[in-house]
């Protein structure tokens, strides 16, 4: 059976999540599962031991929890569960998704500073040091490891040197990276990372999850500032109830999460999914450069995750007609996320593999109506 056939996609996504899956992963969801029922429970806990194996060889130290929502859900749920009543978050932030922690943690009422930095410029690390050693109130650092508004790869083990260096609690975002970079969340001293089903493990939005680090979890059980976002409480529901989640879960989400995992296996684990990532990026980059249009940052910054890239350099441009054209294509982009520049961005994750990255090179060659409005088409 030819899986592309049953499941019909109409064009490809090249976004980063939703984004393109595997007809097998929208076939997992084909069935109506219980939420109590110990077939979809053992299910859940699958899931929970299989992520935690996947952020460390360090099993025995670390949990992961599933949290309903969006990846912003589970986000808010990690800030507002673990910083105590007196506790104080520095943001590293470099980009839209940097921003959000922090506009997340002020809400909530916690005592915020914001390290901003410049959004296509490398991070300057003393500033971080030198904001540690002024302000010995921080109790805990936060930072975005992929920045999906650039496609900037921030270095979180650098950071972890310094955050580590001065005994803060640390937590990353790795929403957009976990499952497609390699790394050992043991060994970079992250207490906390966040992720969701809908990027790198190519599942389907409706949950997010972290992997939290035991010992400093258990400390948190009376901080939570909201009762859905409780992570700890669901964390404890999980531990104590075999996998049960305390509210309705999204069973098909993760019926087709599980379906994902084991896709991510049979593709030979993070390592060569990490591989095919690159290697798409590589490939497009490259390719766009040739078609004159370029990546907005260095090689050295650029994450395998999507590429960010300036508008062509022509007044003929414009972002929809291109965008139109490309969708007629079988093609779908994103439009760009950084603030005072026009660019647009294509992801490489999803069920995506050289030859779709090609597909699209020559799509976008025979796209370039700007070049000569007069011969459209
Ligand atoms: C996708 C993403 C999020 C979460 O976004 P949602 O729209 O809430 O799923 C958070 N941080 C980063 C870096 C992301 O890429």
């Amino acid at each position: 059976m030819n899986m592309k056939d049953v499941t019909n996609n109409p064009y490809l996504l090249l976004t980063p999540g939703p984004l393109t899956t595997t007809g097998t992963v929208k076939l997992a969801m084909m069935k109506d599962w219980c939420t109590w029922d110990d077939d979809y429970n053992n299910i859940v806990q699958g899931v929970r031991s299989k992520l935690v194996s996947l952020a460390t060889k360090a099993v025995d130290k670390y949990s992961a929890v599933l949290m309903q929502g969006s990846g912003t859900f589970s986000v808010e749920s990690v800030i507002g569960t673990v910083l105590p009543k007196d506790g104080k978050l520095l943001v590293i932030a470099n980009g839209v998704y940097g921003h959000r922690i922090a506009k997340i943690s002020s809400k909530l009422g916690i005592n915020t500073v914001v390290l901003a930095s410049g959004e296509v410029e490398a991070l300057d690390l003393n500033r971080l040091t030198d904001q540690l050693e002024r302000d010995p109130d921080i109790t805990h650092v936060a930072i975005v490891h992929c920045e999906t508004t650039t496609g900037m790869l921030n270095p979180i083990e650098k950071v972890s040197e310094i955050v580590k260096r001065y005994n803060k609690v640390y937590i990353v975002d790795a929403m957009s990276s976990f499952g497609g970079v390699e790394m050992d969340i043991d060994e970079l001293k992250i207490d906390y990372i966040i992720s969701s089903a809908n990027k790198c493990i190519e599942g389907v939005p409706g949950f997010g999850f972290a992997v939290v680090k035991k010992d400093e979890f258990e400390k948190c059980s009376q901080n939570a500032r909201s009762i859905s976002l409780d992570l700890y409480d669901q964390w404890k529901t999980m531990e104590e109830q075999n996998g049960k989640w305390r509210f309705t879960s999204p069973t098909h989400v993760v019926r087709a999460f599980a379906q994902a995992l084991k896709e991510l296996d049979e593709e030979g684990g993070i390592k060569e999914r990490a591989a095919r990532y690159m290697n798409n990026q590589k490939v497009l980059s490259e390719g766009m450069r040739e078609l004159g249009i370029e990546p907005i940052l260095a090689n050295e910054l650029q994450s395998p995750i999507i590429t960010s890239f300036y508008y062509p350099n022509s007044e003929n441009f414009e972002f929809s007609t291109f965008y139109s054209k490309l969708k007629e294509k079988g093609y779908v982009i994103y439009p760009g996320k950084v603030s005072d520049m026009d660019t647009f961005r294509i992801g490489n994750i999803g069920d995506v593999h050289l030859a779709d990255v090609e597909g699209l090179l020559k799509a976008i060659e025979t796209s370039r109506y700007w070049l000569n409005p007069v011969l459209e088409n």
